[in-house]
């Protein structure tokens, strides 16, 4: 399955909620957003027909993700669903990890694969000052919790903020020397409601890899054997875990891009921005068939985003979106 500039698409990212427990301060605002009426969201059985439709056009891999997936409720029993699915091969998961220690082990078992969890801070303070919320949790006993179900690879999203968090560039990178974890440190995006975030305070991953170099030597790694996605991978010498850079502002990576979004309410968004999205909840609800909407959507997904043009507060946030 291929869209119009040869892109082959298996890989849909899905949101199973737009709300979520903690109030990142690069993601929404600290009252939370307008959120989407419960009717609105597919159900769970809704979310593995559109997959079961879309399958045997070429899709693979699924991500879940939201707003924080692990806070609706049964979340093992959609992976189970999904899981069923023939040519499925390969389902993850982005959470913010606060449930991670008593949901790896349950949503391994259901047939998830591995996880992203987001950890933008490794001092307790600091993980509450940035999420707004403090439920005294640590992303390391996440991680941890999330090896010891067997999900892998284990994968840490940082978004690096200038001033606010890229002291602990580092500490992150000396993560990697002991854990078999892949680190991977993103740009910070113009979306959503920012608070007071600019573009200034984005760390390009030039300066970022400049800065990891001086702890040890850094060579380019083959990153982890599933789910490469975006991101450019190094290894520390001897390091059990590898280090990876997402650009969406340095350096863009559309040209390679695999993937399309289903949002908590049911439409197929071809492009992380961009205003073009289908709705398939309403069209699923009346008994028709997705394949078509979906071939269309396909051949309309945009060769790139604009991120670049974009005023930083003038999208919608990464969690509305399903980011
Ligand atoms: N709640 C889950 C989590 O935090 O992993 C899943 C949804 S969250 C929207 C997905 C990812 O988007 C997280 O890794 C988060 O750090 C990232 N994100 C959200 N807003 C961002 C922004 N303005 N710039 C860069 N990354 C952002
Ligand atoms: Fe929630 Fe994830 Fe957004 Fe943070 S980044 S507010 S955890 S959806």
């Amino acid at each position: 399955m291929k869209d119009q500039f040869g892109r082959g698409i298996e890989y849909l990212r899905i949101s199973v909620t737009d709300r979520c427990n903690f109030r990142c301060v690069y993601c929404m605002p600290e009252h939370g957003l307008d959120w989407l009426p419960k009717t609105d969201i597919l159900s769970y059985e809704e979310i593995t027909e559109v997959v079961r439709q879309l399958a045997p056009l070429g899709l693979r891999r699924l991500r879940i993700t939201g707003g924080e997936p692990t806070i609706r409720p049964e979340l093992t029993s959609l992976i189970r669903m999904l899981k069923a699915i023939p040519d499925i091969e390969d389902i993850a998961l982005s959470t913010n990890g606060v449930k991670l220690p008593e949901l790896a082990a349950p949503l391994r078992a259901a047939g998830l694969d591995r996880v992203n969890i987001s950890a933008d801070s490794l001092r307790p303070e600091r993980i509450a000052q940035i999420a707004r919320r403090n439920f005294a949790f640590h992303p390391v006993d996440a991680a941890r919790a999330a090896s010891a179900a067997g999900l892998d690879p284990v994968k840490m999203n940082v978004v690096v903020m200038r001033g606010i968090n890229d002291d602990e560039i580092e500490d992150f990178a000396r993560l990697t020397l002991e854990n078999p974890w892949h680190v991977r440190f993103i740009e910070l995006m113009p979306v959503g409601d920012m608070a007071n975030l600019t573009f200034e305070h984005v760390v390009p991953s030039d300066e970022l890899l400049a800065r990891i170099s001086t702890i040890g030597a850094l060579t380019p790694s083959a990153g982890p054997a599933k789910g490469n996605g975006p991101a450019a991978y190094h290894r520390l010498a001897g390091a059990a875990g590898t280090i990876g850079v997402i650009t969406p502002m340095s350096h863009t990576y559309c040209g390679t891009c695999n993937r399309v979004r289903l949002t908590a309410d049911g439409r197929l968004r071809t492009c992380l921005y961009g205003d073009h999205e289908v709705n398939l909840r309403d069209p699923l609800r009346a008994g028709d068939p997705l394949e078509p909407l979906f071939i269309k959507a396909l051949a309309e997904k945009p060769k790139e985003h604009n991120l670049l043009q974009m005023q930083v507060g003038g999208l919608r946030a990464l969690s509305q979106v399903g980011g």
